[in-house]
């Protein structure tokens, strides 16, 4: 049986990623939302929020397991004893630069496979940059996350503007 992995930023965790985990999960049975602490993107929230964030929304979900990792996705996936990486695509240009990931992930590691699934049209135009881009500007993003990761965001951009 594979054994997949979810991995991302979720900065923060939206409808969006977890329509695409519950896809996931109905293929896998088990699933692990694993949230990078090293990425190239500038995080609003630290590692550790990010998977508070997550875990709270999955807490009672069983078969979904919440962790974070350093370094390169691949070797935290073949750590864990996993052969399948997640991703989520929504329009053309998440298909380009997932490809590109996808092959420069290959290249490292020949033995897990990458597996893409589509997302409820309802969230294909999601993304947290514009969740945050919104509530920074003081709009209302009570559709597009979980009212705990709204709170958080709200929190976090008054933090900053007082
Ligand atoms: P990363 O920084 O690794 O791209 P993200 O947290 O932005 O991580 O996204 C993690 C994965 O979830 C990616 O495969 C992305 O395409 C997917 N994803 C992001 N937003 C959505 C969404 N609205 N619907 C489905 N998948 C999504």
């Amino acid at each position: 049986m594979s054994k997949a992995v979810y991995p991302g930023s979720f900065d923060p965790i939206s409808y969006g990623h977890i329509d695409l985990a519950r896809r996931g999960l109905r293929i896998f049975g088990e699933l692990t939302v694993a949230v990078a602490r090293d990425t190239s993107k500038a995080t609003l929230f630290p590692a550790e929020e990010r998977v508070d964030m997550a875990a709270e929304v999955f807490k009672d979900t069983p078969g979904v397991t919440v962790t974070s990792y350093k370094g390169m996705t691949v070797d935290y996936v073949r750590s864990i004893g996993a052969n399948v990486m997640l991703r989520g695509i929504r329009t053309v240009s998440d298909f380009e630069y997932e490809f590109q990931m996808a092959l420069t992930n290959r290249h490292f590691a020949d033995d897990l496979e990458a597996m893409f699934m589509m997302t409820s049209n309802k969230y294909s135009f999601l993304s947290s940059r514009f969740i945050k881009e919104v509530v920074a500007l003081g709009g209302d993003v009570s559709a597009f996350v979980p009212p705990q990761v709204e709170k958080r965001l709200q929190e976090k951009l008054a933090r900053r503007s007082s």
